[in-house]
């Protein structure tokens, strides 16, 4: 017999990933005030992937998506419902002091037990601090196995399968439920809430939470020493023709 799915969808809020970020003046994170911001892209894919399994008939019995972050995280878990997500809970972290990503998982793992998870599907990486650590974190404080950067996912029977494109090729490993997935980039194209769905989001249910009602440690334990604009980049130099290619590549003693 099919384990009904009670899918855990976390999804962050980061800087908008056409907005060139800038380094803050005191060197210690990187601007976020008047940023726009939006669903980390990786947790679109989530998002996406969990409708799509309902709408493949798999016995969904809820998409749950949860955020950590301030109160503009609201917005972040509306566009999640009007993308598909049932419901959804905020947890309120103050903007001035992001959680960790150990502090995240802490908290993932709090929250799947209240509710009862047995399908967590994170992203790869949040796009802003660039971790990747969370999904994996989250696996092992729960003891679950981990399936991470899926470009596919089948679940039958208890049993999922999922595809890894891995460097010499394509790996395809199976696990039993609850497993934690983490998403890569050809895992699915994930649709735009459309105006009605909006609308319908508008609707579903939004719990307000603290990080006292879960109870966990998310003291920091690392200590950001700096953070730096990349090197400007050296202008580079212009040829005529490829003569003049030839010329200048010996010159600098290349061939
Ligand atoms: P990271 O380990 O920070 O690169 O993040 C990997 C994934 O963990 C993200 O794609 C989200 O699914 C999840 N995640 C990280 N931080 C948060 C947060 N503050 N709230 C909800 N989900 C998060």
């Amino acid at each position: 017999m099919s384990s009904k799915l009670r899918i855990l969808v976390p999804v962050k809020r980061v800087i908008d990933y056409a907005v060139k970020p800038r380094v803050r003046s005191d060197r210690t994170g990187v601007e976020t005030s008047g940023v726009k911001h939006s669903l980390n892209p990786f947790d679109e894919l989530s998002i996406e992937e969990a409708v799509r399994l309902r709408e493949r008939k798999q016995p969904v019995e809820e998409i749950l998506a949860v955020s950590a972050g301030p109160a503009k995280c609201a917005d972040t878990l509306r566009t999640a419902m009007a993308m598909g997500a049932d419901r959804s809970i905020h947890v309120d972290v103050p903007e001035d002091k992001p959680l960790e990503p150990l502090s995240v998982a802490k908290l993932l793992k709090a929250i799947a037990e209240k509710e009862q998870s047995n399908l967590i599907i994170l992203g790869k990486q949040a796009i802003d601090d660039d971790a990747g650590q969370t999904g994996q974190m989250l696996a092992g404080l729960l003891n679950w196995p981990q399936a991470t950067q899926a470009s596919k996912v089948d679940i039958k029977d208890n049993q999922v399968t999922v595809t890894r494109e891995v460097d010499g090729g394509i790996e395809t490993i199976r696990a039993k439920l609850p497993i934690i997935i983490t998403t890569d980039l050809r895992l699915n194209e994930p649709r735009y809430a459309s105006l009605p769905n909006i609308m319908k989001a508008k609707k579903k249910k939004l719990d307000k939470k603290s990080l006292a009602d879960y109870g966990v440690d998310v003291k920091p334990r690392l200590k950001t020493i700096k953070v730096e604009e990349p090197p400007v980049r050296q202008g580079g130099g212009k040829v005529e023709d490829v003569d003049g290619l030839i010329g200048k590549l010996k010159e600098l003693g290349a061939i």
